[in-house]
């Protein structure tokens, strides 16, 4: 039989990387044994759900390319059929009528709290109210929850992750599963939900370890098969507590925005709480498909590392082809107003060109597009640091640069003849190679890291090179005869 998984994420917030990376421990199990992934959004709690927020996740859920065999269906759209199961755990004596109301409920958890004492429903509408009569006043018209009453003895399960989990039944609460506003708490949505999408396998966080047992005894009662159950760790942040805003951005949407490919988040995500059993941590995504296993899923927390999401990222970039990376940098060229979507268009083989030059020294696709700049904008600015470094004598650097200018001028535009002719005046001068190249490369790009200076220059092209060059001869003037100098570095 195939497998069926869900992710199940209530719309209450963003798509964090906690949900994500649980849809993706499900996606993954379903497309490794060719099983059923299937999206449900818990909506039933109207006041905290929005209609922003579900589409949100399921823009999050497209971007990292985890696709849906089944839904988005909406829990809501199914409370008949969650209220039908409230009523049969009721007929059969499983689950009572609850007539307290909040109030004598909080003044009863109050007590308890001050006796040092925990707290537990105290089964009173139970104890002191007969079936009939408890019937009678609900055909009255008075208000009442339905609790599930907690049968004695223990809840166990073998956990795909943690192994044999038990809970012993007396610490669990007569929980209710119905509210006296005729909406089902999530542990019977979800058993009813679940065993209706007839899913075999629940994965989801280890926060929710301490439902399992009510949800285990939910199917029992209800006469329905138990899926098996995955409990996958917390994140945390750096700090070892469990990762949240104070940790900086959680969303997945702000990953996106600056610039992490979706294939590298699927990668660090991956490694969240998974281990593949090799040192091996770059992998595409048909490869996490055929390597993940639930049962090297890991017990223990693991901790969001960023620089580790950088260092990831920056090697899916070097790795990528050039086509794949035009699209999304694309967008990212027009906001800056260095390339329109036609431009990029006419000089396309360009432009493929120049991403493969740069690609491997970008984190992300935001500093992808940044070091385009110097490629393609009129002027540039040169970073104050590169030149306290390599522009600390101005007027020297002025003098060769120029000279410079004019050897390059009539040379073949391509990187062997250029860099014979700098090499040859670098062993006029007498000085190492060296010490033209770092001065030009900011002159060129205004930076003190670039590709090969050669592949630059090619890049640039001799029209735009050889500007550039001038215009950093000018500005070494200016910048020397008013007397200022280089910051030190
Ligand atoms: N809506 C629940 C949540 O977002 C789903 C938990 C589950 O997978 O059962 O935490």
């Amino acid at each position: 039989m195939a497998i069926r998984v869900r992710f199940a994420p209530s719309p209450t917030g963003y798509l964090h990387v906690g949900g994500a990376r649980t849809a993706l421990f499900n996606w993954l199990l379903a497309r490794k044994q060719r099983g059923v992934f299937i999206l449900r959004i818990e909506d039933t709690d109207k006041e905290r759900s929005s209609e922003a927020m579900t589409r949100a996740i399921v823009e999050g859920l497209r971007w990292l390319g985890l696709d849906w065999d089944e839904g988005p269906h909406h829990q809501a759209d199914g409370i008949e059929r969650h209220r039908a199961d409230a009523r049969q755990l009721l007929e059969s004596g499983a689950a009572y009528r609850c007539f307290c109301t909040p109030e004598e409920l909080a003044a009863k958890r109050a007590e308890a709290e001050a006796r040092k004492e925990r707290y537990g429903y105290d089964r009173r509408c139970l104890r002191e109210l007969t079936p009939e009569r408890s019937a009678a006043r609900a055909a009255a018209g008075e208000r009442c929850a339905i609790r599930f009453r907690v049968p004695e003895g223990v809840t166990e399960w073998n956990d795909l992750v943690h192994g044999p989990t038990r809970f012993v039944n007396a610490e669990i609460d007569d929980f209710i599963v119905l509210r006296s506003d005729g909406t089902p708490t999530y542990n019977l949505a979800v058993v009813s939900d679940d065993s209706w999408m007839r899913v075999t396998h629940v994965i989801r966080g280890d926060d929710h370890l301490s439902n399992t047992p009510k949800q285990i005894l939910l199917y029992r009662t209800l006469g329905r098969p138990l899926p098996e159950f995955a409990h996958v760790p917390m994140i945390l942040g750096p700090d070892g507590r469990r990762l949240s805003k104070r940790h900086g951005a959680t969303s997945i949407a702000d990953h996106e925005a600056r610039g992490i490919l979706p294939w590298a988040m699927v990668n660090f995500l991956a490694l969240l709480g998974w281990s593949p059993g090799t040192d091996e941590e770059v992998m595409d995504v048909p490869e996490l498909i055929t390597k993940f296993s639930i049962d090297r899923v890991l017990k223990k927390s693991s901790v969001f590392d960023l620089k580790k999401l950088e260092w990831l990222n920056a090697q899916h970039m070097a790795r990528a082809d050039a086509q794949l990376l035009e699209p999304l940098v694309a967008p990212r060229l027009a906001a800056r107003g260095l390339a329109s979507a036609e431009e990029l268009q006419a000089r396309r083989e360009w432009y493929l060109a120049l991403i493969d030059l740069l690609k491997g020294r970008a984190r992300d696709l935001e500093e992808l597009a940044e070091r385009v700049r110097p490629y393609v904008a009129g002027v540039i600015r040169y970073e104050e640091e590169a030149v306290g470094r390599h522009w600390r004598d101005g007027p020297q650097v002025a003098l060769r640069l120029e000279r410079l200018t004019e050897l390059l001028a009539d040379a073949p535009w391509e990187a062997a003849p250029l860099e014979d002719r700098l090499r040859a005046f670098a062993a006029e001068l007498g000085i190492p190679a060296g010490k033209l190249i770092h001065p030009l490369r900011v002159a060129l790009t205004g930076q003190a890291v670039s590709p090969g200076i050669f592949d630059v220059l090619v890049a640039m092209g001799r029209e735009r090179a050889l500007g550039r060059i001038r215009d950093a001869v000018c500005y070494l003037r200016d910048r020397f005869a008013a007397g200022a100098s280089a910051p030190e570095p």
